[in-house]
């Protein structure tokens, strides 16, 4: 019996550090880590220790015997992972970080953002005996898009932020919340106080998408929806009008769409033991939404969303999950392997945009781009089109889902095309390609908004890295002090840090 990994999975890795014969894959030093949905627990080396599942932050990983019937399937897909690869060695060798150099000397890091990225950046630099951190927020209450951005009725994921509490507590962390660097404090005063800041800021705009209509009333951002339903304090309760709604289309067809439709075509006594506002749980109840058209540009070979993300649409008892396109929509997604993410709508029927339905239903439409949105007073339509032909969408509701991009951060260089603070591997560098000393960037501020909460571990550590690596070569007593050592009587790094304890 084995162990499996789960939808929830938020690839942050660290049930990889605890598996003792290295049995979950990828890992971060292997080609396919941050490309793959989950991590996957090989069941031919799993000896069913358990450890991983303490470990899993999120509650994903689950005996094989107990997964519930709607979960079963992920004992086939962390199976199938290893289907073409060669069992692992059971005892692999123990892999050890090297002693960071910073240990030789306490370290003061501002961090500003308090969201995955920034967790993960201090959990790095909290490993190093004597760092010290400071989390800078303009929201008075943590979490960022772990507490604002996941859907309410993802309970394993929220589960993170309890983890995340263990960061914001420690002994060597100071909150500085309700802080705005920019408004209340500047870089360079940032800059001057600390051995190191980083920015960990997100990306708190939307791509822009550049058709007629989109500023009608009706129109908004599927993040306003997110905001809302999650409470944030920047949302008006009153900033999701579903007065009369009964069809919505969303442009784009990424995870953030998918949680906008499942949300809004769930059955409020099924969200009402969640942390959904009441605002938003208020406004499900009094109006009903009968359809959300989930629109792609592109074919389903290209869909955005994750395969475990569209498969919990399907599970739903009292919404039908079906599909618009052409006759090809439906061969292309038959003709699809297993792991692809729109495999999960095999089996679905194709339907005409606009047809009659009896059921609350979720369409799926492919390879349909968003020409126009059309309306007097309030959107009415959405004019769509391929490259043959274009046709209009009845629809009280337009959510705009086509990913999210950075926002400036006062002082701090940022690439407009990119939508990211203008950085080489999280060192945040000017226009003219030098180093903004003691400057560091995370997350999607660093990369742009891809990739889920655990995406940004390894890409926090990177940055640590260089941090660390920075903050020696700036110390000239230091280094100097360790070449005098060095050669007086140590062979290895390791040595000299020993010897400077
Ligand atoms: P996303 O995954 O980047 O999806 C963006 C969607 O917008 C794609 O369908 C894209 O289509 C479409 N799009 C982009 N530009 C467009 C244009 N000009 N016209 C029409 N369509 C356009 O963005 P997201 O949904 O905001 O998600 C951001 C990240 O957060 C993703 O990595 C996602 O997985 C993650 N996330 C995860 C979860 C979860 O795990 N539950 C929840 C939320 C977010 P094309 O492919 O054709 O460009």
């Amino acid at each position: 019996m084995a162990f499996a990994i789960t939808q929830n999975c938020c690839n942050d890795a660290s049930c990889l550090s605890v598996c003792p014969v290295n049995c979950i894959h990828p890992t971060p030093d292997e080609p396919d880590f941050g490309k793959t949905e989950l991590l996957y627990i090989d069941p031919r080396s799993c000896i069913d220790c358990g450890a991983c599942a303490d470990a899993c932050p999120v509650d994903a990983i689950t005996p094989v015997s107990r997964l519930t019937p709607e979960q079963s399937i992920y004992a086939d897909i962390n199976a199938d992972y290893y289907k073409d690869k060669p069992t692992d060695p059971a005892w692999a060798r123990p892999r050890f970080p090297a002693p960071a150099v910073s240990e030789l000397r306490k370290i003061d890091v501002a961090i500003i953002g308090t969201g995955p990225a920034a967790y993960y950046t201090a959990q790095a630099l909290l490993r190093l005996p004597r760092s010290r951190v400071t989390f800078y927020d303009r929201l008075k209450t943590v979490g960022g898009l772990a507490r604002y951005g996941v859907a309410p009725d993802h309970l394993g994921t929220r589960r993170i932020n309890e983890h995340f509490r263990s960061i914001f507590a420690h002994p060597r962390v100071s909150m500085k919340l309700g802080v705005e660097v920019g408004v209340d404090i500047d870089q360079q005063t940032l800059s001057e106080r600390y051995d190191a800041v980083v920015y960990a800021v997100g990306a708190e705009n939307d791509r822009p998408l550049d058709i007629p209509g989109l500023d009608l009333p009706g129109s908004i951002s599927a993040r306003t929806v997110v905001g809302w339903y999650n409470g944030h304090p920047d949302v008006a309760a009153d900033a999701v009008d579903l007065t009369g709604v009964r069809s919505v289309t969303i442009i784009g067809n990424g995870n953030v769409a998918l949680d906008a439709a499942r949300i809004l075509t769930a059955d409020p006594d099924d969200l009402a033991s969640t942390s959904i506002s009441p605002h938003a749980l208020a406004a499900l109840r009094k109006n009903r939404v009968e359809e959300v058209v989930v629109l792609a540009r592109r074919g389903p070979e290209f869909a955005a969303f994750t395969r475990s993300e569209c498969k919990a649409l399907l599970d739903r008892p009292h919404v039908d999950v079906v599909v618009a396109g052409s006759p090809e929509t439906v061969s292309t997604i038959d003709a699809l392997p297993p792991a692809a993410p729109a495999s999960a709508l095999r089996g679905a029927d194709l339907v005409e945009l606009g047809s009659p339905h009896s059921a609350r239903r979720i369409v799926f439409a492919f390879g349909r781009a968003p020409l126009a949105v059309h309306g007097d007073n309030g959107v009415d339509s959405v004019l769509v089109g391929t490259e043959d032909d274009s046709r209009s969408i009845s629809t009280e509701l337009v959510l705009l889902a086509i990913g999210y991009r950075g926002t400036p951060s006062a002082g701090v260089p940022f690439d407009e095309h990119s939508g990211t603070i203008n950085n080489v591997d999280g060192r945040v560098t000017n226009h003219d390609g030098t180093l903004v000393a003691g400057c560091y960037v995370v997350g999607w501020a660093k990369r742009g908004a891809t990739g889920g909460i655990g995406d940004n571990k390894v890409d926090a550590e990177l940055t640590v890295d260089a941090l660390v690596e920075d903050l020696a070569a700036r110390s000239p007593r230091r280094t100097r002090d360790w070449h005098r050592r060095l050669s007086a009587s140590a062979k290895t790094l390791e040595d000299v840090v020993i010897l400077d304890r």
